[in-house]
């Protein structure tokens, strides 16, 4: 990574990949602790480099959007806080200098999506202000986070807990439905329900006004209407799709999300300018998979790349 790169943009919004792995995250512990005969050499490579250089180093799926607003002010808004948010702070906030999230957004309530909501109370504004950190998600996912996290919805805090050492949110109910957007740290964003599995319904986003953003780590398959609105809703084609593709092999996954076929196939049909994959499993090589991907992209006409931990993509919202 470049040093230019992370100088902090003054004037322009940004994604920050935070995570780019699947629930278990790269490398996988068990195949440092049991390895398998030849090893796996992506989890193998992963003690050899520094995470910082090493983009089959993933933690679970989760993006930050850096919003500059007309004004040049900046909100910070980010999409799950899974299982790993804690290291992931740790690495890209300070890296990136992000100093706080303004607002949460939760695509469904798996491990790897809302684990890490204990630890909001270290991103959120300094303890001068007791204001809950706006955190969208829809009631299902809410009342079973809420089961698990019962003091990040109480609403009287003892003094202890003003000061800012326990995470507490201000729940925004959203909904299964792309003509239903909500505003969130000033930027719109609509739902996009997708099926995780053929009996669970997840969410994915649609946001930008200048630049078409579609951001969808977890699906299995596309209802019709959802992807219609993805590729041509709002009058316009998608100029960035950030799409699962957990594992390599078909089946490899127990149909709860794409496989690599199912993602390439699902990019022909919506057809973006630009698509970064994430969610990938151990069985994706970074520089390999990269490399065939180049060549997939210049015979399909439409530009395709694995994402990684750390990637930072400025645009305009
Ligand atoms: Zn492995
Ligand atoms: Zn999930």
């Amino acid at each position: 990574m470049e040093k230019g790169e992370r100088a902090a943009s003054v004037d322009q919004s940004a994604l920050i990949f935070l995570g780019t792995g699947c629930s278990s995250g790269v490398p996988s512990g068990r195949c440092l602790i049991q390895p398998s005969d030849p090893p796996c050499l992506v989890c193998s490579m992963s003690l050899k480099l520094p995470p910082l250089n090493n983009p089959n180093y993933r933690c679970n799926t989760s993006l930050l959007i850096d919003y500059c607003q007309i004004n040049n002010e900046h909100n910070y808004i980010v999409i799950d806080v899974g299982k790993s948010f804690r290291e992931q702070v740790l690495r890209w906030f300070t890296f990136y200098k992000i100093p706080r999230v303004d607002s949460v957004l939760l695509t469904h309530e798996h491990a790897d999506a809302v684990l890490g909501l204990d630890d909001l109370h270290c991103v959120k504004q300094f303890h001068h202000d007791v204001s809950p950190i706006p955190l969208y998600a829809t009631q299902d996912c809410l009342d079973s986070v809420v089961l698990r996290f019962p003091h990040l919805s109480k609403k009287e805090l003892t003094k202890h807990e003003v000061t800012g050492e326990v995470a507490q949110v201000d729940w925004r109910i959203i909904e299964n439905d792309c003509e239903k957007p909500f505003s969130a740290s000033g930027l719109q964003f609509y739902p996009l329900p997708v099926m995780h599995g053929e009996d669970y319904v997840a969410l994915g986003f649609l946001f930008g006004d200048k630049c078409k953003v579609a951001y969808i780590s977890d699906v299995s398959r596309f209802p019709s209407s959802t992807e219609y609105f993805i590729s041509k809703g709002r009058g316009r084609e998608l100029d960035l799709l950030i799409l699962d593709t957990n594992s390599i092999i078909v089946n490899g996954n127990r149909n709860t999300h794409f496989c690599f076929p199912e993602t390439l196939e699902a990019v022909k049909r919506i057809s973006p300018k630009r698509t970064l994959l994430t969610g990938m499993n151990h069985a994706y090589d970074h520089h390999k998979i990269n490399e065939y991907l180049l060549e997939w992209s210049e015979r399909e006409g439409t530009f395709v790349q694995l994402a990684h931990d750390g990637l930072k993509i400025p645009l305009e919202l």
